[in-house]
């Protein structure tokens, strides 16, 4: 049960975090309390033992001058007794009497008895010269003292108890333990709080995919405050939910156009049909069969377009080029779209300064033919079209230009996306695949597909294949 809940915890990365700091966190405030309480007992004991010792060598020189007798008087003096009044001093001779004792006054623990025990059961080694004397109660308070040999064979021995500085040290201890519980929960606290902060825009991403999914397409995520990694991911993820909102509106759009455009050649073929079944004559079913024919091939041409995009992109369309005359390949664009500019009383006006061109004649044709099915589509009646065919230095270049509706800023880099039609031009059949056409057959040719228009006033499309 505990296992299972703590399992779920550590799946959120916020506990992680906070479970991953903690982990460091507790070593690193333990290594850094023992080295701190390292090297203050370190100092405390030599600071101690360096006022041992130079009592030591101060008692070393009374004793040299005034002899053991003379030393009882020098310690009595006001001025010395302050020095030493909490130092053990210890004397003795050559057969272990003591000659001279003067216990700690702040450690009533510390007699006679407990030093001359210490020195029976004790066989000082003086090279050693520091020791410890136990009191006599046993416990761990103890005496640090320095023995050294004065001149006949004597021992003398000054300590100080250890008492002040083990209770500093117990202090550390002490505020070690008092500070660690408190500061490993409100640190584990913290670190989850700020993880969770940190991390709230990743949660935010999480809600807004999971409604995304769920079919709310304007899901986006609010940008965090700062420009960090999250806000890049925010950023990037908005744009893409951007760019998919659109493609999902775009594929609807033509499937609705699709079922629109072929309502009607469909709406053709039926009426045909039924018409067929009624008459009698020769020329009428003859005319009826062309009715549905030509309404299959206008589908068929649908389809086709379809098929095209999905299969092409600029890498991987194969060229087959070859040297031809421009000219009748655009008489041969015009003728096939004669009768439907005749319909709208369009005049198409050809101006061919181009003798021989270098490429893909069937794709050129395909260029060629969309746009200008586009300039009829999108010019009112009794309006004319140019088509211009002229020669670069690198270039060759056909025009199309038309006095039709044309397009306006915010369509004209867009027009060559697949999929997209003008709001304006849903009045006329179509998929939106044209143009993206066009753009891929000529930079498959390594040229460019441009095109200058203003609104109301026309459109000129602008075809660059390179000579080379
Ligand atoms: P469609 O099947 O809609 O014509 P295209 O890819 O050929 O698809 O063209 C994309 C859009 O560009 C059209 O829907 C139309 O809005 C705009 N467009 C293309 N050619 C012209 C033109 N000659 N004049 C005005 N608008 C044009």
């Amino acid at each position: 049960m505990f296992l299972r809940k703590a399992k779920k915890l550590l799946s959120k990365i916020s506990y992680r975090l906070a479970f991953a700091y903690i982990v460091f966190f507790i070593p690193c405030y333990m290594l850094t309390f023992g080295l701190f309480y390292y090297f203050s007992s370190h100092y405390l004991e030599r600071r101690d033992r360096d006022v041992i010792e130079a009592r030591l060598q101060q008692i070393e020189q009374l004793i040299g001058n005034k002899e053991i007798a003379g030393l009882k008087a020098a310690l009595s003096e006001e001025k010395f007794h302050n020095q030493i009044n909490k130092l053990l001093i210890y004397i003795s001779d050559s057969k272990q009497n003591t000659q001279f004792l003067h216990l700690p006054e702040d450690s009533m623990r510390f007699e006679l008895p407990v030093v001359e025990e210490f020195l029976k059961k004790r066989n000082l080694n003086f090279d050693e010269n520091w020791f410890n004397i136990a009191s006599k109660e046993g416990d761990d308070d103890a005496l640090e003292v320095k023995a050294v040999r004065i001149s006949g064979d004597g021992i003398l021995m000054v300590g100080a108890s250890t008492d002040e500085r083990d209770e500093i040290l117990e202090r550390f201890q002490e505020i070690f333990l008092t500070i660690f519980f408190p500061l490993v929960l409100f640190s584990s606290l913290g670190s989850v709080l700020i993880s969770q902060k940190i991390l709230l825009p990743l949660a935010k991403l999480s809600k807004s995919i999971s409604e995304v999914k769920s079919g709310h397409l304007g899901s986006r995520v609010e940008l965090p405050l700062r420009q960090d990694e999250l806000y890049d991911l925010s950023q990037t993820y908005n744009e893409m939910a951007d760019q998919t909102e659109k493609l999902v509106m775009a594929i609807k759009q033509t499937v609705d156009n699709i079922a629109h455009d072929l309502k009607t050649p469909m709406t053709r073929i039926r009426i045909a049909s039924a018409m067929a079944l009624q008459k009698n004559t020769h020329a009428e079913l003859k005319e009826a069969v062309e009715e549905t024919i030509e309404s299959t091939e206008s589908i068929l041409a649908m389809i086709q377009a379809i098929l095209e995009m999905a299969k092409y992109n600029t890498k991987t369309v194969a060229l087959d080029k070859s040297w031809f005359a421009a000219s009748v390949l655009i008489a041969e664009v015009v003728d096939l779209y004669f009768f439907v500019a005749d319909d709208k009383n369009i005049n198409i006006e050809v101006e061919c300064e181009l003798d021989q061109v270098f490429a893909d004649r069937i794709r050129l044709k395909q260029i060629l033919a969309n746009l200008l099915d586009n300039a009829i589509k999108y010019s009112p009646g009794q309006s004319s079209i140019n088509i211009l065919a002229l020669e670069e230095e690198h270039f060759f270049v056909f025009k199309i230009k038309d006095r039709g509706v044309g397009i306006s800023i915010q369509d004209r880099s867009r027009i060559w996306e697949r999929l997209f039609r003008a709001d304006k031009s849903r009045s006329e059949p179509g998929l939106g695949l044209g143009l993206s056409l066009v753009k891929v057959y000529a930079e498959a040719h390594g040229g460019l597909a441009l095109v200058q228009s203003e609104l109301g006033q026309g459109s000129e499309f602008l075809i660059k294949i390179p000579k080379a």
